[in-house]
């Protein structure tokens, strides 16, 4: 009786185990197809003014499964983000998934607070704190070309974000230029463009 009582013990703690895991991949295959048109190479970006861009960039993003963030498609897709944003001939210093055609949870941003300013990803991304302290600053956008305008944001937000190594939720607090870049960033993941929110001096 002693021994099929841990027998069991030992077959729920699996069950448990195994259900907390148990993630599958949730890319569609118009998602992996973009990805894979683009292999390791800059993708296209989205333009706001392009009737069908547009659908995509005012899209609420989807968040990603942890199947999804351990997969080789998310690998790429990362890869591929950080050649489009980093492009010499049009350079950025952040951007999200939507406008490379991806509606899902993911940005990179420059981390100017950080020693040698990297860039760094952040999957399922969202800001759970706004401090009232704004700024206002001059902002531009890689889907909308050639135009700038000041918009006020939070001077210091909290960033809620899944770790891409041990997928266990995180927070970052950050200021400045750099938490200005995340608010810009995560608006897309909402489908709102820094156009929307133009301060009415600019
Ligand atoms: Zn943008």
């Amino acid at each position: 009786m002693e021994k099929l009582k841990k027998l069991l013990c030992i077959c729920i703690v699996f069950a448990f185990a195994a259900g907390c895991t148990k993630s599958t991949l949730s890319f569609t295959d118009s998602e992996i197809a973009i990805i894979d048109k683009y292999h390791q190479q800059k993708m296209r970006l989205l333009i706001y003014d392009a009737a069908g861009d547009s659908l995509i960039l005012r899209q609420q993003a989807k968040e990603f499964s942890t199947a999804d963030l351990q997969s080789d498609i998310f690998k790429n897709l990362k890869t591929q983000m950080l050649l489009t944003v980093q492009d010499t001939a049009n350079a950025g210093v952040g951007i999200a998934a939507p406008q490379v055609g991806i509606s899902r949870r993911l940005i990179a941003v420059q981390r100017f607070d950080k020693p040698g300013e990297p860039f760094e990803f952040y999957a399922n991304a969202y800001i759970a704190y706004f401090s009232e302290d704004k700024q206002t600053g001059a902002e531009g956008c890689l889907s909308i070309p050639n135009i700038r305008g000041n918009v006020e944001r939070s001077q210091t937000v909290v960033v809620k974000y899944a770790d891409m190594e041990t997928l266990k939720p995180c927070i970052d607090t950050v200021s400045g230029f750099t938490a200005v870049i995340f608010q810009h960033e995560i608006d897309h993941l909402d489908g709102i463009l820094f156009i929307d929110k133009l301060h009415p001096d600019a």
